[in-house]
This record gives structure tokens, sequence and C-alpha cells, in this order.
């Protein structure tokens, strides 16, 4: 079993698929190794690769803001995504990039042992739920493995692209924040 340390500086050499070649720096998640709840994405953007850092940018933002909104902090929680790499033009990541990489956040995962896993985005639902999940029609609704549950809700990108999707991301925000309350 690594640690997260030993984890983090396996990735920042990791040359598993074609990201590395591209990528400026390796964004290995970040936040607390005992966080109740982990958010997830989808790879890093150009912000995100120039600093290391997940979610910094406009999208990061609004995340801020929503976490802040069901009365946490982003030091509480831990922030990581599909892929570790930035995909060139932010594309989706490939199938062979997501299955690479997803080993590492795995890890992840088995060492924060997270009570809940916000998928944000249809990228990190299919990836972590179920490939065939349509993000629309099942976002806010929690699917159990093994103790953690998951669930997807939209990106923070697609909300400051439609501003109306944002009431519903706040519902499933909101039942976050009530299962938190009871688990
Ligand atoms: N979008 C993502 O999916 N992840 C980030 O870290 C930033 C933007
Ligand atoms: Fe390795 Fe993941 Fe980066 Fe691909 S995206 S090179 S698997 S760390």
């Amino acid at each position: 079993m690594y640690t997260m340390d030993e984890l983090k500086k396996y990735c920042f050499k990791c040359k598993k698929c074609r990201l590395s070649i591209t990528r400026t720096n390796v964004v290995f998640g970040e936040g607390n190794e005992n966080a109740d709840i982990m958010f997830v994405g989808e790879g890093p953007g150009y912000n995100e690769d120039i600093q290391g850092r997940p979610f910094v940018g406009k999208a990061g933002q609004l995340l801020d803001k929503m976490i802040e909104a069901i009365h946490m902090e982003r030091k509480d929680v831990y922030i990581a995504n599909i892929v570790k790499c930035r995909p060139p033009d932010n594309r989706n990541p490939l199938e062979d990039e997501s299955s690479a990489c997803i080993e590492y956040l795995r890890w992840q995962v088995k060492l924060i042992k997270p009570k809940i896993v916000v998928c944000l985005g249809s990228v990190a639902a299919k990836n972590l739920i179920n490939s065939e999940l349509s993000i629309s029609r099942q976002r806010g609704q929690f699917v159990k493995k093994g103790s953690i549950y998951f669930i997807p809700t939209y990106h923070p990108s697609y909300l400051l692209r439609n501003e109306v999707a944002k009431k519903d991301a706040w519902e499933d925000f909101k039942k976050v924040k009530e299962k938190l309350n009871i688990l």
C-alpha cells in the first residue's frame, strides 16, 4: 500500500499515457486527506496545468463558491480529476488515457476513504459510476459502491455556460450536505 506522498511522487514521473508529452505539470489533486467528501472533475485545464493544482480557474472559483454554500471550505474537502495531465485544447480524455490514470485516483480514494464522492460532469460520472450514465437524467441520485456513496452532478464549466442549470446543481449540493449529516 502506497502512502499519499509515495503515490504523488510516482505520478509526478508518470508517462503511462500520451498526455505526459504535452503537460506542463501533473495535477495530482489536493485537500484534506481525511475528507468526508471528494470532488472529482475531468482533467486539468490551462490554469491547472500551469499551476499544478486542480480547479483553480473560473470553474474552480464557482466550485469554491458551491462548497462554501454548503458551509464547508475548500481545505475541508479533497479535489481531484479523472486524468492528472491536461488533455490538449481541453478535449475530453480518451478512453485509454482515463483507464491508464484512474488507477491513481482509485488509490487516492482508498487512502482518503471519503463518505461521498461527487462526480463533476459526465466524464467523471461515467468513469466512476456507470459508463452508460446520463448526467441530465441521473444527476442528484446517489449510487452506493462498497461503503461509498457516489453522486453525479453538473460540471462547474457547464454551469458557467448554462446559468439555468445552477438551480439543479444547488439541489444536488444540498442533498450531499444532508446525506453527510446522517452518515
Ligand atoms: N475542469 C476540470 O474538470 N478539472 C479541473 O481541475 C479544472 C477544470
Ligand atoms: Fe500518467 Fe495520468 Fe498523466 Fe497519463 S494522465 S501520463 S496516466 S498521470
